[in-house]
């Protein structure tokens, strides 16, 4: 074969997938080239994603120029509701411009009017976007790809990126660590080097600290820890709190107007990257006015938790402070000229920040990718898992299988047995967390160990096993050794897609992805549909004593709609049936409680 005539190398593509940000990169030859649309446009697509009212979908600095104008239908910062679920963030939703879902322990849906998104789909088009882009500029098609996740992402976060990329027709070769992949940056000229460093990573959304060492080409993370909810959005809540306070705006008045919060929430994050390198921000007596010394004093508390964080990293690394060589700064918030002052002044170590702080983690991520497309031998990452694993054990204790910051790919398991005679059933319940009562901590799924032949409780020897694969992402194995009997599931995210189902989707073609995930949410909302059906008319049926005509005509009416739509309707259309008629009911479920609290009440009286 002459070169040059050659077919083009396949490009495995290092997708950063930020809060704020998002940003494509690949290796040509060892050089990283961070891919832009065009020469002088920005490496950096925002993401964020406009939908159309005729839904379709704009992504980056389109979308993000409709923040303004079309709040409600413009969604930014969905990395942060990724794998979570309504409950997890109610809280957070107040600080929002568009509309969240309100279904409890079910994982997030965002509504742009009467259609309905989840967290994965959106995430989803950002990285097609991405994918696109590379596309356009290397003129190749891209399938494969390398997506980082903050170190402390949970199995449920790491499990929807990963689905995401999979709806942009990706195959996610590997899902790292955002801090490890901007280690691996700076590792990048410096294989003899033999150092500790600690990655001090603030971005939009997120916190991240990891302390890892490097020898030899090896980069090993000895600890990690952070925040999913600190980052740059709350240094703009902070100021924008600040200023509603001296012009006394309202929470409800900005609730209200979602233009107003979408200007002051552009206005205070334009303020914020001004104090990073003026004193002052605006005129004294504009009424959005800041000097640096008020936006210091308001985000000290903040930077303060960051340390904490750090000190506990490491702890965890079993290394004393003194021993870190470096601190390598990552993310847009290390910008900030007090947070990189006071976080160097606790380690009391070089600054690491001649590499982009916007651009390190694509890097790292592409690096990675030519690591595993076998072009670089030169290094081996070995990463660690965030977060403990375990189970529940009786009076919901949380045993651990496998504890935090152990080294991944890595397999673990105990022995549990039955504690009643002549049990068949053992249900198996996994959590991931610190706290001993798994319910502090997040359920990551649940199976039924069955057919245990009977004995005596005590006897069955059942061994839970643990693997974590290389990207964190969990399976588990139950096994009754006396008799075989073995059940074995991937752990399944709460939002509903198994690894069966993926696979079979990529066995598919990844093209048709889309479409296989399109049938499944039409076929998850008829059967959820389908359980509001049934339940209503139970309603009806217990509660018909004090039912008015209105209230009852308007039930059956939400009925047969649902009925309909479960018949004819698509996912948006069958959803916002649902929506339609929780909304309709839940004021009625609320009687139907006081009616029961009225009888019991009445009841006692009589006694
Ligand atoms: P993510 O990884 O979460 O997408 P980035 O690393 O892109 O985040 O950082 C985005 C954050 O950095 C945003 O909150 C942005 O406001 C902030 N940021 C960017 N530039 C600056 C600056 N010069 N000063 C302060 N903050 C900045
Ligand atoms: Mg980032």
């Amino acid at each position: 074969m002459k070169s040059g005539e050659l077919t083009k190398k396949e490009i495995i593509v290092g997708i950063d997938l930020g809060t704020t940000h998002s940003l494509v990169a690949y290796l040509d030859k060892g050089n990283p080239i961070m891919i832009k649309e065009s020469h002088g446009s920005n490496t950096l697509v925002p993401s964020v994603v406009h939908i159309d009212e005729d839904g379709s979908v704009v992504v980056g600095d389109e979308a993000k120029a409709r923040l303004i104008t079309q709040p409600e239908r413009t969604i930014y910062s969905v990395k942060r509701l990724l794998g979570k679920s309504y409950s997890d963030m109610s809280a957070y939703s107040k600080d929002l411009a568009y509309e969240l879902i309100d279904e409890e322990d079910k994982m997030i849906k965002i509504k742009v009017d009467d259609r309905f998104y989840s967290p994965i789909e959106l995430s989803g088009e950002i990285l097609k976007y991405l994918k696109n882009r590379i596309e356009r500029v290397t003129g190749q098609e891209i399938l494969k790809a390398v997506i980082t996740v903050p170190a402390y992402f949970d199995d449920n976060q790491r499990q929807a990126t990963r689905d995401a990329g999979k709806l942009a027709g990706l195959d996610v070769l590997r899902i790292i660590n955002e801090p490890t992949a901007a280690s691996l940056s700076y590792g990048l000229n410096s294989k003899d080097k033999d150092e500790t460093i600690a990655v001090y990573d603030l971005g939009g959304g997120t916190f991240d600290i990891t302390i890892l060492q490097m020898h030899e080409g090896v980069f090993d993370v000895l600890s990690t820890n952070g925040d999913t909810f600190l980052g740059g959005d709350d240094i703009d809540n902070l100021i924008i709190e600040h200023w509603c306070k001296s012009l006394n705006i309202t929470e409800n008045q900005l609730a209200e107007n979602l233009q107003l919060k979408s200007s002051i929430r552009l206005k205070a994050e334009e303020a914020k990257k001004h104090l990073s390198y003026n004193d002052y921000y605006g005129k004294q007596d504009d009424e959005f006015y800041l000097d640096l010394e008020t936006f210091n004093g308001l985000i000290e508390g903040l930077i303060e938790t960051t340390i904490d964080k750090c000190k506990e990293a490491v702890k965890d690394a079993e290394i004393e402070k003194s021993e870190i060589d470096k601190v390598v700064f990552v993310g847009g918030s290390t910008r900030i000229p007090l947070i990189k002052k006071n976080v160097q002044s606790y380690f009391e170590a070089e600054a690491f920040d001649d590499l982009n702080p916007d651009e390190v983690v694509a890097m790292g991520a592409a690096i990675q990718a030519d690591i595993l497309a076998g072009n670089n031998e030169d290094f081996l990452l070995l990463d660690v898992t965030p977060l403990s694993l375990g189970i529940e054990t009786l009076g919901g204790l949380m045993d651990v299988i496998i504890p935090r910051n152990t080294k991944i790919p890595h397999a673990a398991g105990r022995n549990y047995t039955t504690s009643v005679d002549g049990q068949t059933n053992l249900k198996v319940a996994v959590y991931q967390g610190e706290r001993d009562l798994v319910s502090d901590n997040r359920k990551l799924g649940e199976f039924i160990l069955k057919n245990i032949p009977p004995m005596p409780a005590g006897i069955p020897k059942i061994e839970v096993q643990f693997i974590l694969d290389a990207d964190g992402i969990m399976r588990v194995r139950a096994k009754e050794l006396r008799s075989e009997t073995e059940t074995e599931i991937q752990i399944n995210a709460t939002h509903g897609i198994s690894e069966e189902e993926m696979g079979r989707m990529l066995l598919d073609s990844i093209q048709n992805a889309e479409k296989d995930m399109k049938v499944k949410a039409i076929l998850e909302a008829r059967n959820e549909a389908k359980a509001i059906v049934r339940s209503s008319y139970k309603f009806i049926d217990q509660n018909k004593a004090w039912l008015s005509e209105v209230e009852l005509s308007g039930l059956n009416a939400h009925i047969k709609t649902l009925e309909n739509e479960i018949e004819k309707g698509d996912k948006d259309s069958i959803n916002k049936a649902m929506h339609d008629m929780n909304t309709f009911s839940s004021p009625l479920a609320q009687k139907a409680m006081d009616e029961v609290i009225k009888s019991a009440l009445k009841g006692k009286t009589l006694e």
